[in-house]
């Protein structure tokens, strides 16, 4: 029986796995859908976390601006109140003073000097009239007055007639240059005589008081209520994010500073932590995506593997075979259910040991150690070996065992594997019916000689008819008076010729029906057909049947010199037979052997009937007979003697027949060196 060592050692190493790592379908769609339901809402945590970041970044953003603004209004209101002390100073001084055009160059030019944003400084008279100005007229700035009634001049009436500062509309020059005029009234004991009037320049005031750093990051306009920008300054580009307004006062009229923040670099840190977050949030999403796929592959693996180790359970359960593995040291490293139930003990007791093993019969320990041994080594027979071995309850078994080497998942020798086969009860079958064979064999010899025994005894009537009348010749001699001792020496030698004759049939005789085991020795196939022609000769001439032999010189052959000449009489026999109905010039039967190789192969021929096609698949089954008084034994005991000395025998028809029909039987036996 061929074992399966390898898949078996492989199923035993499955049936450690803890079946609790079976995890169901719902269940692992549960495990899957819990990350994923984490993974959504840590990216709904992330967004949540980055919008409110950016809202408070945004909230930051417009705190600050607005305290920007707050500081740029105030610094502006500050610049222009300060302007406006010295200019009422000034026009104190140019009301008061004597040398009133002096002190206007000396301190319009320091004012001048000091406010870049100051574009012009001019001394009017009441009536509009410019007395003095610093620098002198320009396009660039012209009198107030040079527009008519302007914002300018309405500033001017208001300054004069409440007697107080007033600050005018802002207007556009030609060259589109925005500017707006403080009107500071002279006062000269207790009514006017005239008016200081400073003109700024919207774009100056910007570039000297909104510093660098402010540029840097806003964008400062100045507009009015109907959005007519006067002036901007920005060292920034692109669209503003934010703004924040607040009215420019003075010098009031509707204007408004208008700044607006853009949208800067942002927080570095705040925004790399927020992309490596987004980096981690798609990594773990990955690797959740990686485990996803490796949870199914391994539930795939672990259903096949269930799937197996259920299958081979059923198999381990259901085989009738023990199998047993042993390490390389000898000692048991796995039996089947079968093994165990063959030999009483569990698989907890013979686990683990070593030889001696608790089976082996104790008055072969020698022996079976030495088996054992041999196995390890490798010098198991390949077609098995028999063994008797011993149950738990010491009932002795005859075991078949077939050992192979155990090899791993790697290729490695790893120890040996066997099959054990309980042959109990066939070992006895075979015993009984090799007893049977071998008292069918006797049987049918008795048959045989019962057959033959008329032609037997016609055969030694001849000696002995022979003896009576050498007998009786010999008496009348002595009675005679007349014997002469030498014709009573020949007449008594025949005598002794023809009873040893006699004795030899009757020896043949005795030793063709001896019961006794076939042993085998060397002997001469020539010797056996000859002894066979022996006793055949009468029965052949009785059926005038001629008999030929054919027989080259063959070395002598191992065999059990009973049993062949059993099979030679049978087929002889049953060749003469077949030639019952043959024309007697026909009847003649070929006894040849031919050497081929290290085999011999004997052929009878007949000239008989030849055998019936539906006939020959039975030819040598036990009991099939054709003949009325046949009892169909003998070609079957005949094939199992051939096989017993390790031959074959077959049957064909004999084409060289002169009749045209007839048979051949042939059978081999092989040479055996002695
Ligand atoms: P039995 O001779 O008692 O019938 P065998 O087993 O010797 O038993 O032979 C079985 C049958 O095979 C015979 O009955 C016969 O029909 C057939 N047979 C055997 N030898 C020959 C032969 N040489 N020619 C034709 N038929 C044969």
């Amino acid at each position: 029986m061929p074992s399966r060592p390898h898949l078996w050692y492989t199923l035993a190493a499955m049936d450690r796995l803890p079946s609790a790592t079976h995890v169901s379908a719902s269940r692992l769609r549960w495990a899957l859908a819990l990350p994923k339901l984490g993974v959504v809402l840590l990216l709904a945590a992330v967004a949540t976390l980055l919008w409110l970041l950016h809202q408070n970044e945004m909230d930051e953003e417009r705190a600050a601006l607005i305290k920007d603004v707050l500081w740029l209004e105030q610094n502006m209101r500050f610049h222009l109140r300060n302007n406006e002390e010295q200019l009422q100073q000034l026009a104190f001084d140019l009301g008061t003073q004597a040398d009133a055009n002096a002190i206007f160059r000396v301190r319009a030019a320091h004012l001048l000097k000091n406010n870049p944003d100051i574009a012009r400084i001019a001394w009017l008279d009441v009536r509009g009239t410019l007395k003095e100005a610093l620098p002198g007229a320009s396009a660039e700035v012209p009198d107030a007055d040079a527009f008519g009634p302007s914002s300018a001049q309405k500033a001017f009436d208001t300054a004069l007639r409440f007697r107080t500062l007033v600050y005018s509309e802002p207007y556009v020059t030609e060259g589109s240059t925005a500017h707006f005029q403080v009107n500071v009234p002279i006062p000269a004991s207790g009514r006017n005589t005239g008016m200081l009037v400073a003109t700024y320049s919207f774009e100056k005031l910007l570039d000297s008081q909104v510093p660098w750093w402010f540029a840097e990051k806003y964008r400062v306009v100045v507009a009015d209520d109907n959005d007519i920008q006067y002036a901007a300054k920005s060292n920034i580009q692109g669209t503003p994010n934010l703004s924040y307004q607040l009215p420019f006062d003075p010098p009031a009229g509707g204007l408004s500073f208008r700044v607006y923040s853009y949208q800067g670099a942002g927080n570095p840190l705040q925004r790399l932590l927020a992309g490596a977050i987004l980096v981690l949030a798609t990594g773990v999403f990955w690797s959740l995506w990686i485990v996803r796929n490796l949870m199914k592959q391994r539930a795939r693996a672990e259903e096949a593997l269930r799937r197996e180790h259920a299958l081979r359970t059923a198999m381990e359960d259901s085989l009738t075979v023990g199998m047993r593995a042993r390490d390389l040291e000898g000692r048991i490293i796995y039996v089947n259910p079968a093994f165990c139930r063959m030999t009483g003990y569990t698989s907890e007791e013979l686990v683990g040991h070593g030889p001696p093993m608790p089976y082996w019969i104790p008055e072969q320990l020698d022996e079976t150690m030495a088996l054992h041994r041999a196995v390890l080594a490798g010098q198991a027979p390949p077609d098995g070996f028999d063994i008797t071995f011993r149950r738990k309850d010491g009932q002795r078994f005859q075991a078949l065992i077939y050992e192979a080497p155990l090899i791993d998942g790697d290729g490695r020798h790893t120890g040996w594997m066997a099959s054990v086969l309980d042959v109990t009860e066939r070992r006895y079958a075979e015993e009984l019916a090799r007893q049977q064979q071998e008292q069918l064999q006797f049987t049918s010899r008795l048959v045989t000689m019962g057959e033959m025994a008329s032609t037997l005894a016609h055969e030694l009537n001849q000696p002995l008819a022979a003896i009576a009348s050498y007998n009786a010749g010999c008496l009348n001699l002595l009675a005679s008076g007349q014997a002469a001792p030498d014709d009573l020496r020949k007449a008594l030698e025949k005598l002794g010729v023809q009873a040893q004759r006699a004795g030899r049939i009757i020896r043949r005789v005795h030793d063709f029906v001896r019961k006794s085991e076939p042993k085998r020795a060397p002997c001469l196939l020539g010797e056996i057909i000859e002894d066979c022609i022996g006793f055949v000769e009468a029965e052949a001439r009785k059926r005038r049947v001629q008999l030929r032999t054919i027989l080259p010189e063959l070395p002598p052959l191992l065999a059990d010199r009973l049993m062949l000449e059993q099979v030679l009489l049978n087929l002889i026999r049953n060749g003469m037979e077949a030639m019952t109905d043959t024309p007697e010039g026909h009847r003649a039967l070929r006894i040849s052997a031919r050497r081929l190789d290290d085999e011999v192969t004997l052929s009878i021929a007949d000239n008989g009937s030849g055998i019936a096609p539906e006939v020959k698949d039975k030819l040598f089954t036990a009991f099939f007979t054709t003949k009325p008084d046949g009892m169909g034994v003998g070609l079957s005991i005949c094939r199992s003697i051939v096989e017993f000395h390790r031959g074959r025998l077959w049957t064909e028809d004999n084409a060289q027949s002169p009749t045209g029909s007839g048979t051949i039987f042939h059978l081999t036996l092989p040479l055996e060196p002695a």
